[in-house]
Formats: structure tokens, C-alpha cells, sequence
């Protein structure tokens, strides 16, 4: 152990680091405290050490790099595979007052050559280059002309061969130690599993790094899962009352399977009177940059697409995504609804599945080319999915401990917590269903069989003589969607399978026998719950409502929140930046709640430090003097 570690020496060093940190989070970026295990990555960093800092979407990385390369001499090099990412952090760190700029093939010669030039001369606290172009000689050689004060290599799991992102140059970039060996460089990432953890380290060749791990968890997020189409109207219709009730005005992604979907829901909600845009991969490739765009610089616009929206787009204020449609896998579902609430604000991830979902991922998969093994593995990762969407406890919990974090407690932050679903003894509704499915030869679907059981008088069972049969009628007190809804479980759960050839048929399972016979007992959870999204406590709804949804709120003419927003967008268009650049929605939030009336009175508010006072607090502040009077 090197001397210098001694228990006070090391407590006076990271006092000071912690101290100079604190500052320049207050005076550039406007923000009070730490969040997480921000404060001691810094001080890591600012002591010369490596890092390895694996932590969720919107949990705070990039302050993580930002932080110490303004705190120690000299510029900070970020190495980043998004060049449109690249772009938009450099664009709001010079919102900031940060000396910010990037290197990548989207410059010119001429404008290359400024940046050089800046960064040899130490004009620069911060450099994005992208990673094939760090690598080159003559990059390296121009770093080793500056003063670098630190590494950051974001998306660091892009060096994982086993990854989705596999990025051979990131494989490269070892280079840096033998080049810059007392340069500390942190590596960053919100997805590695120990594995991937493990290959970070090794290839980057981190020394001695200081691991920071936080968990999975996005506790912003309120988890909420109704079934659809069974009961309580059409995904749809309970789409666009869960949009009207809680996001009236607020930005949002709606995922969909198929793009007929997605032209058909975007249309109903430009028809409710939102602004809706389509978004799959049968659209021009400018119409769809154009839809990006659009999303990113215009409030309250929501996006219809297939999975193909989402990927590199770093909006901070998207506060719902919904699917109305199953995804494949938790993977799936925590990486789509993780882009909601990125600025850590309340956010929803909302879903909405029926039974067709369930058949038909099941047929896609069964019908796929894939090997046998491969489809064992892809049904799995829809069962699991299954499981989370008719667990009738935290999801949160689930969720979590799919990706390995067990011994968590209820949320109470998702609608299972909020409003637990109440099971009842479903037995012998269980067993008039399965033995319908049974007496009608196995060779029906969902809505044959229920109309079997409700007595429908059908062409079609007249035909087939099952209308004499028995379980005709047997459950015609129950209405059809309650039917559908435990047909629909009793698929999830494993009762039923629905055959492969693609005509939804019904066949009893191996699982179904005991029940049949008697000798076990079918627990269903009741999912006549009046909303999907149970009622908000009191003081969420007031944040709600302070941050411009809930439709108490939705858009009054002398609302102070919604004037700010139309002045941030204002600022926005004239400084040529993202309204989110110039600042957060929470930023407005606050302002509409304490009603600064000087610039003195604006230091105090998050998320503007000195220099988005200088530029923008008169125009703030003349907003609410409209308002106020004064
Ligand atoms: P990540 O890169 O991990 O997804 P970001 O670095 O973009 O997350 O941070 C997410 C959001 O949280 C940003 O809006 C950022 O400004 C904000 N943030 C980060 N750290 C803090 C903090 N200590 N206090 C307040 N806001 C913070
Ligand atoms: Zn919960």
C-alpha cells in the first residue's frame, strides 16, 4: 500500500477533489447535490485513477467525465459511436459555458483544423472524437501535442465481441495506455453483464479500476400493464384514455408491431387532436429524419412506430412510452420503455396485450427458420415477458430480478403496488373452458370457443353439431370478454397451447390434466380493474399537473408552465439548439413554482448554472413578470 493512503491523507485529498467538484456542479451546470455514486467516480477520476461505472439510462453518466475534465488541467477526451449523440452533447455543454467541440467526418478541413489547433493551444475542456478517428496516428499524435486531462470511453461495452454493438475499433483503443499511461480514463455503459464487465476491463486494459455498479432500476418510471382487447375496450381506445388522462400535452413514443398499426393509431390520435407522426422502416428515409427531428425540437409531439424509433435519440423529456403490442423479451421491454423519463422526471411505460399477442409471437416464432435450440430460447425470452405482464405483484420487483437483482421491496410505484389486482378461485370457469376446447375437437380458436360457451347461436356451430354438445352455453352468465381474458391465461400460463400452424387452434397441454380431473386449482387474477393506470396519489398529481400534464392542467391560456415552454422553444429556435438544451423540463417546473423575479433568485433554481443565466434568465424571468405583473 503506497504511503499516501493513509486514512487521513486520503480523506484531506478527497475532501478537496469532492470540493472542487460540488463547485463547478452549482456554478456550470446549475445542480445541488450528487445523484447516486456520482461524487466519489469524480473524485476517482480527479485523483488520476481509473474507473469502470456501469449505471442505467438517465442515471447521470456523462457528469461522471464532464465534471473532472473541468476540474483538472487540461482537455478531456470522449470517445463516442453516435456521431449525431456527439453532436447534441457538444451543443449543450456550450449551453453550459463549456468549451466543447468534436472531431468526426461530418467536419470540414477547415473546421478540423480549428479544432486542432484549440486543443493543442488548451482552449478546450472537453473533445468528442469518434472512435475509428482516435485510433489513427496522426490523432494520437496531435493528443500527444495537448495536455489530456482524461479518457472517457462511453458505450463501453460497444468492445464486447458477444454484445450487439460490437465495435472492433473500440478493441484499438487499448492503445491509449501504452500512448498516455498516466492519463485516467473511465470507461461508461448502462447494459454489461458480469461477462461483458469482465471484457471492458481486460481489453481496455484498465488498471486497478474502481468499479461502480448501480442498479437496473429506473425508479422514475411507473410500470403499467393492462390486458387488451379482452375486457375494457380495444388497446386503442384505452391508449388514447390513458394518453388524455395523463399526458395531454406531453411528448411520447407509441410502439406497435406491425406498420398497418401504426398508420391507423397515429391517425386516430392526429383525429383526437395530437400531434401524431408515423414511424417505420416503409417510409423514406427523410421523412423518417424529418420525424426525428420533428420529435426532438417541437414540445408535446408523440411518435407511432415499430422498434426502429428510439435508437440514438437522447430526448430527456419523453414522458410515456406505450406499447400496444407484446414485445419479445424483458430485454426488449426494459430497453424501449427505458427511454421514457431520461431527465428523471415521472415517467409511464404503459402497456396494453391480448391474446393475439401472445398467439401470434408464439407462430412467428414457431414458423421462423431458426434452429430448434434457437426457438427454445426465443419462447423462453416470451414466456418470461408473459410472466411480467400477468404477475400480480411489483413489477419493478420482477423486472428487476430477471436481470439478477433479487431481494428488492414493492415499488409502489407500478399498478400492481398501487392497486393490487385481487385473485379469485377461477377453478371451474378454468375447467368449463378447457373442457370446451377439448369437446370441440381441439381445432378451434379463441373466439369459437368463448362463443361456444356464452350459447352464441352460430352458422358455424350449428354446422359442426356443437351446439348439442354439453359445455354449450355452460358459461353464458359470464360475459365473452371474461371468457377471452381467461383463455388468454390460461394460454400464458401454459394450460393451452395454440398450434403452430398458424390458425390459432386451442389443444389442451399436459398441464391442463390435473385441472381437468379435479385435483388442482386455477387461481385467476382479476383484471377488471376500472384503469390501467390506478389513480396517482395526491402529490403526484400536483408534480403532475406542475410539470404540464394531467388534464387539470392541459394547456390554459394564463398557464405559467405552458408560456415557459413557448418561450424555452423561442430561445431554442434562436440560438439554433434543442429546446432541451436550454434547459430542462423540471428547470421550468421550479421557475413556475417559485416565481423568481430576480437573477439572484434564478442561482437557486436546478439545471441553470452561471452562464444560462447570463443568457437566457432576463427572458425567464420577463415570462413570469407577464404573469405576476411587476
Ligand atoms: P446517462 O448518460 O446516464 O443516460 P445523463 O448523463 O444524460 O444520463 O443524465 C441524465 C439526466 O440527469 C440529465 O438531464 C442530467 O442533466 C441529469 N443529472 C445528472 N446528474 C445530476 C445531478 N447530480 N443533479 C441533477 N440532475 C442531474
Ligand atoms: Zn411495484
Amino acid at each position: 500500500m503506497p504511503p499516501a493512503a493513509t486514512p487521513t491523507k486520503s480523506v484531506e485529498v478527497e475532501t478537496a477533489a469532492a470540493e472542487a467538484s460540488r463547485a463547478v456542479l452549482e456554478r456550470v451546470f446549475g445542480y445541488t447535490s450528487f445523484r447516486g455514486r456520482q461524487s466519489e467516480i469524480l473524485s476517482t477520476l480527479i485523483e488520476g485513477r481509473d474507473a469502470l461505472v456501469l449505471m442505467p439510462t438517465g442515471g447521470g453518466k456523462s457528469l461522471c467525465y464532464q465534471i473532472p475534465a473541468l476540474v483538472r488541467p487540461g482537455t478531456g477526451i470522449v470517445v463516442s459511436p453516435l456521431i449525431a449523440l456527439m453532436q447534441d452533447q457538444v451543443a449543450a455543454l456550450r449551453e453550459n459555458g463549456v468549451r466543447a467541440a468534436f472531431l468526426n467526418s461530418t467536419l470540414d478541413r477547415r473546421a478540423q483544423e480549428t479544432v486542432e489547433r484549440q486543443l493543442v493551444a488548451g482552449e478546450l475542456d472537453l473533445l468528442y472524437v469518434a472512435p475509428e478517428r482516435l485510433v489513427q496516428d496522426r490523432t494520437l499524435s496531435l493528443l500527444g501535442r495537448a495536455q489530456v486531462s482524461l479518457f472517457a470511453i462511453d458505450e463501453a461495452h460497444c468492445v464486447s465481441e458477444w454484445g450487439h454493438d460490437f465495435r472492433p475499433e473500440y478493441r484499438q483503443l487499448r492503445v491509449l495506455v501504452e500512448r498516455f499511461p498516466a492519463v485516467p480514463r473511465i470507461a461508461l455503459t448502462a447494459t454489461a453483464d458480469e461477462r461483458t464487465r469482465e471484457e471492458i476491463v481486460r481489453e481496455l486494459s484498465l488498471q486497478d479500476a474502481a468499479r461502480f455498479v448501480s442498479s437496473f432500476d429506473r425508479p422514475n418510471i411507473r410500470y403499467l400493464i393492462a390486458d387488451a382487447g379482452d375486457t375494457g375496450g380495444s388497446p386503442r381506445e384505452r391508449l388514447w384514455s390513458f394518453i388524455a388522462r395523463e399526458h395531454p400535452t406531453n411528448a411520447g413514443i407509441v410502439y406497435c408491431l406491425s406498420r398497418k398499426m401504426v398508420e391507423e393509431t397515429a391517425a386516430l390520435l392526429e383525429r383526437k387532436g395530437r400531434r401524431a407522426l408515423a414511424y417505420h422502416a416503409g417510409l423514406d428515409a427523410e421523412v423518417r429524419r424529418t420525424t426525428q427531428e420533428r420529435f426532438l425540437s417541437e414540445d408535446g409531439l408523440i411518435v407511432v412506430a415499430t422498434v426502429a424509433f428510439g435508437m440514438g435519440i437522447d430526448k430527456p423529456d419523453v414522458r410515456f412510452v406505450a406499447h400496444l403490442n407484446l414485445p419479445k423479451s424483458i430485454e426488449a421491454y426494459y430497453q424501449e420503455t427505458g427511454r421514457a423519463g431520461r431527465d428523471g422526471d415521472p415517467a409511464d411505460a404503459w402497456m396494453a396485450y391480448g391474446i393475439q399477442d401472445v398467439i401470434q409471437l408464439r407462430q412467428w416464432i414457431a414458423q421462423s427458420e431458426a434452429s430448434d435450440a434457437f426457438k427454445a430460447v426465443q419462447r423462453g425470452k416470451l414466456d418470461k415477458l408473459i410472466g411480467l405482464a400477468e404477475m400480480a405483484t411489483c413489477r419493478r420487483q420482477g423486472l428487476l430480478a430477471y436481470f439478477g437483482e433479487s431481494g428488492t421491496s414493492a415499488c409502489g410505484n407500478c399498478d400492481n403496488c398501487m392497486e393490487p389486482p385481487r385473485s379469485i378461485d377461477a377453478t371451474e370457469l378454468a375447467r368449463m373452458a378447457l373442457s370446451a376446447v377439448y369437446r370441440t375437437g381441439q381445432r378451434f380458436g379463441v373466439q369459437y370457443v368463448t362463443d361456444v360457451i356464452t350459447g352464441t347461436r352460430d352458422e358455424r356451430i350449428v354446422r359442426n353439431g356443437h351446439d348439442r354438445l354439453s359445455v354449450y352455453g355452460i358459461g353464458a352468465s359470464t360475459p365473452g370478454p371474461q371468457w377471452k381474458a381467461l383463455l388468454r391465461q390460461l394460454v400464458a400460463l401454459g394450460y393451452l397451447d395454440v398450434d403452430p400452424e398458424g390458425h390459432g387452434s386451442l389443444t389442451l397441454s399436459e398441464q391442463a390434466r390435473p385441472l381437468l380431473r379435479g385435483e388442482a386449482q386455477f387461481l385467476l387474477r382479476d383484471t377488471a380493474r376500472a384503469s390501467p393506470a390506478p389513480k396517482r396519489s395526491r402529490a403526484e398529481r400536483a408534480a403532475a399537473r406542475s410539470n404540464g400534464d394531467g388534464a387539470a392542467h392541459a394547456g390554459g391560456k394564463g398557464d405559467l408552465y405552458a408560456l415557459l415552454r413557448v418561450a424555452r422553444s423561442r430561445l431554442a429556435k434562436e440560438a439554433g439548439v434543442l429546446p432541451y438544451m436550454i434547459c430542462h423540463d423540471r428547470t421550468l417546473t421550479e421557475i413556475a413554482g417559485k416565481r423568481p423575479k430576480s437573477e439572484t433568485d434564478l442561482h437557486g433554481i436546478s439545471g441553470l448554472g452561471a452562464t444560462k443565466i447570463a443568457r437566457y434568465g432576463q427572458a425567464l424571468l420577463e415570462v413570469v413578470r407577464r404573469i405576476d405583473g411587476g
